[in-house]
């Protein structure tokens, strides 16, 4: 899987990030770099709030964005 070093560099994740800031951090993360899974804990905090895996997939810059 690549990496998006750039866009890493410039986003570090937050010290002790809050539920909101986790999910902001992957949903820029989703749209930029496919380095890592949401973990299943994340999938179901997306759902929660009703934030479409489809609609990020489709924005997403990078093409191999695989979201099961
Ligand atoms: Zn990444």
């Amino acid at each position: 899987m690549k990496i998006n070093k750039a866009w890493h560099l410039a986003h570090p994740m937050p010290k002790n990030p809050t539920m909101d800031e986790r999910i902001a951090w992957h949903i820029e993360h989703l749209k930029n770099c496919a380095c890592r899974e949401l973990t299943p804990k994340l999938k179901a905090e997306f759902r929660k709030r009703k934030i479409s895996m489809k609609d990020l997939r489709r924005n997403a810059s990078y093409e191999r964005i695989e979201l099961t």
